[in-house]
């Protein structure tokens, strides 16, 4: 199962659904998002996350044949009273305490959901597996698999991280989502090291460049003060675009193909870079923020943030250019 929320983790939910037509299903947060998909002509099953969040919303679940997480009791409520066709995945709290029945609810969940023209499907989510050594990740599947012990029905535990850490979770249906994207979901490995490649390069140029003498400061606030007279290069490229503000100074970039480091803090549509590690820059020089030869997770390490949330932002304003790989 594909994971496409957040448009696509700000790839676009239909680009990405058009490049994977190997899914068996696609994950997504809201009706909404599926509804963009079955618009865009996409037939594979469309399992809601977090299943409806109001009752309204049952009769487009019907109409688009989605199939449905259901974690709470409102929702078995709903699902007993509606359509006995829709697929339903019985999400059990195993430790994330986020959604999902505990183990001890399940077999009364079943019972009331259980019908023989429906499907019933079991699911957890963990909460560390991207903590490679912790103890909760086997935990959590010897409560889920105990739980639902002799019930019929396939189960679906792993997200990224326990599908490339932990493959003793596997079991029937996985759940993708950062790595799809070309991205690691450690902090402590590179995507690369898994045969991962970046989907997405984030990517923009120079349009300024100039000499900034000793002690001078740059952009707002005094945040970057030259250490000596040095060249600057100024990115088109800032916070409104979805770069993040608190990926100061030191954080790397791209300019040329050189490694090189963001200085100061990105202002809404410009950002100020250090041309020192380079030659002769110009006006019109290619930069990378990240992709490409520079992984978001290592953006996201300096911004104090995960890649998750870097690629999410991304449909803020970035025009989109798509090649086949
Ligand atoms: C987002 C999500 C995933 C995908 O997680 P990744 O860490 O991106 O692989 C899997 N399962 C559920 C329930 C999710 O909400």
């Amino acid at each position: 199962m594909a994971i496409v929320k957040a448009d696509g983790y700000g790839h676009g939910v239909i680009r990405v659904a058009n490049a994977l037509p190997e899914a068996d299903a696609f994950g997504v947060a809201s009706v909404e998002e599926a509804v963009r998909l079955r618009e865009a002509n996409i037939t594979q099953p469309i399992v809601l996350l977090e299943g409806p969040f109001e009752e309204q919303e049952l009769s487009e679940i019907a109409v688009h044949q989605l199939e449905s997480v259901v974690h709470n009791h409102d929702q078995v409520r709903m699902f007993a009273a509606g359509s006995p066709h829709t697929t339903l995945w019985i999400k059990l709290d195993t430790g994330m305490h986020r959604l999902g029945f505990a183990p001890s609810e399940v077999p009364a969940v079943v019972a009331v959901l259980a019908n023989p023209g429906r499907q019933v499907r079991f699911m957890t989510h963990f909460a560390s597996a991207h903590l490679r050594q912790d103890l909760s990740v086997p935990r959590q599947l010897e409560a889920f698999f105990s739980a639902i012990d002799g019930a019929e029905g396939e189960r679906c535990c792993a997200n990224s991280s326990a599908i490339l850490g932990w493959p003793e979770s596997h079991g029937d249906w996985v759940r993708p989502g950062l790595m799809l994207y070309g991205v690691s979901p450690f902090s402590d490995r590179s995507g690369e090291s898994f045969g991962l490649r970046p989907a997405m390069t984030l990517a923009s140029a120079l349009i300024a460049v100039k000499r900034v003498a000793q002690y001078e400061t740059v952009g707002y606030g005094k945040a970057y003060v030259c250490p000596e007279a040095m060249e600057v290069g100024v990115v088109a490229f800032g916070y409104a675009d979805g770069y993040p503000r608190h990926a100061g100074t030191g954080t790397p970039i791209l300019v040329n193909g050189v490694r090189t480091q963001v200085i100061g803090d990105a202002s809404m549509d410009m950002m100020a870079v250090d041309l020192r590690p380079l030659g002769d820059a110009r006006v019109g020089d290619p930069v990378v923020l990240w992709g490409d030869g520079l992984p978001v997770e290592e953006v996201a390490q300096a911004a104090g943030t995960i890649p998750y949330e870097l690629l999410c932002r991304m449909r803020m304003r970035a025009h989109f250019v798509e090649r086949r790989a």
